[in-house]
C-alpha cells in the first residue's frame, strides 16, 4: 500500500473530527496533496464516499489525480465533495490540505448566509480574517466549487451556504486546528448574538494581525 504514513493521518483527523462532533453519519471529508515525483501529474489523497465514521480504515482513503480518477485499484469512490478540493488546490498553492465539515455552529452560520466578523484577535492571525460564506452551490458540483474558493480567498477558512464549512492549511495537522478554531469562533458568536451585542476586533488591531497572517502563511496579498 503507497503512502502508508498520509493515510494514516487522513484517518487520525477524520476519526478526531467524529469524535468532536464536527462530522456525523459518512458527512464531511478531507484530503492532502501527495509528495510531488519528477515530472509526475500531481496526486490527491482524500477520503472515500458514504462511508461511516465507525468503519472507515487507512486503505479505504483513495488516491486521485486531477480528474478526480482513482490512481490505485480501489472498491471505494473519492468523496462527493472532491471537485472541492481540486478547485482550492488549484487557486492555492500554499494549500497542502482541506478539511469540509458539517459543524453545527457553522452550519447556523450557513443557513442565515451570515459572515462571522473578526471577533476574536487570533481567528485574524491563523484564518486570515472575517470568515465569509459562499453563494449557494448544488452539493458535488462545480458550481459549489467554484463560489467556496471565491468565498475563501487568500484566507484558510469559508463556510458554504446551506452547507457547512471548510478550513485549508498546509499540512493536515494545520487544516485541523483552523477547523476546530472555527467551530469554536462560530460558536462564541452565535452565543454572543443571541445574548446581546457583539463587539468585534478595532480595526486597527485586525490590519496588524492580517500582517501577522499573511507573513506566517507566506501570502503577500493586500
Ligand atoms: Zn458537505
Amino acid at each position: 500500500m503507497n503512502w502508508v504514513q498520509e493515510r494514516k493521518n487522513l484517518l487520525e483527523t477524520m476519526l478526531r473530527l467524529d469524535r468532536l462532533g464536527m462530522v456525523s453519519g459518512s458527512s464531511g471529508n478531507a484530503s492532502v496533496k501527495l509528495p510531488a515525483e519528477n515530472d509526475k501529474p500531481q496526486l490527491y489523497l482524500i477520503s472515500p464516499a458514504g462511508i461511516s465514521y465507525d468503519q472507515i480504515t487507512a486503505d479505504q482513503m483513495v488516491a486521485i489525480n486531477h480528474d478526480l480518477e482513482s490512481v490505485e485499484s480501489t472498491k471505494q469512490a473519492p468523496s462527493s465533495e472532491s471537485l472541492l478540493h481540486i478547485a482550492v488546490y488549484d487557486e492555492r498553492p500554499d494549500v497542502a490540505a482541506i478539511i469540509h465539515t458539517h459543524s453545527v455552529y457553522a452550519s447556523v452560520q450557513a443557513v442565515k448566509a451570515e459572515a462571522i466578523p473578526p471577533i476574536i484577535d487570533e481567528m485574524v492571525v491563523y484564518i486570515g480574517g472575517q470568515i465569509e460564506v459562499s453563494e449557494y452551490g448544488f452539493p458535488g458540483t462545480k458550481e459549489l466549487a467554484h463560489n467556496s474558493v471565491m468565498a475563501l480567498g487568500d484566507r484558510r477558512a469559508a463556510i458554504i451556504r446551506n452547507h457547512g464549512m471548510f478550513a485549508v492549511a498546509d499540512t493536515i495537522k494545520e487544516a485541523l486546528r483552523v477547523a476546530e478554531l472555527v467551530e469554536r469562533v462560530a460558536k462564541i458568536y452565535v452565543h454572543a448574538k443571541i445574548s446581546g451585542t457583539v463587539i468585534t476586533v478595532p480595526d486597527h488591531a485586525v490590519k496588524a494581525e492580517r500582517t501577522m497572517y499573511l507573513k506566517r502563511s507566506g501570502l503577500h496579498g493586500n
